[in-house]
């Protein structure tokens, strides 16, 4: 999508920190970590948000959180401490950037609850 700095990540036409690409995901790290670890995942095809997943993206949703989420857990050592997972939706969910992202946290104790 057009003005969207994570469909140009994904693109390769904005510079990211990759930590992970496969055919249809991209992972990089965030910009400003709020954990020793902070990566983002997003599918690389343009999804506004959780709340505009379809019924044909069943296998996009399953691949971030069966494959991906746990693979790059073990490959950044925060699957025995423990992490965070989230994904902010929306103007009251704290969203900032309108393509579909999943936080992976750790490295640290987190809080709750989130501000
Ligand atoms: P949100 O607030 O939408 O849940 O999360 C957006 C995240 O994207 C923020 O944590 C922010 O630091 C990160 N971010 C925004 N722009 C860029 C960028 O150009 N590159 C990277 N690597 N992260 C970004
Ligand atoms: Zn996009």
């Amino acid at each position: 999508m057009a003005d969207c700095i994570f469909c140009k990540i994904a693109a390769g036409e904005i510079p990211s920190q990759k930590v992970y690409e496969d055919e249809s995901v991209v992972a990089f790290k965030d910009l400003s970590p709020k954990a020793p670890v902070h990566v983002l995942i997003i599918p690389k095809k343009h999804i506004q948000s959780v709340a505009h997943f379809q019924a044909e993206d069943k296998d996009l949703a399953a691949h971030i959180f069966v494959d991906v989420v746990p693979k790059l857990a073990d490959e950044l050592k925060i699957s025995s401490g423990g992490f965070r997972v989230v994904m902010n939706t929306g103007k009251n969910g704290g969203q900032t950037v309108h393509h579909l992202h999943v936080h992976l946290l750790g490295g640290r104790k987190m809080t709750w609850p989130p501000g």
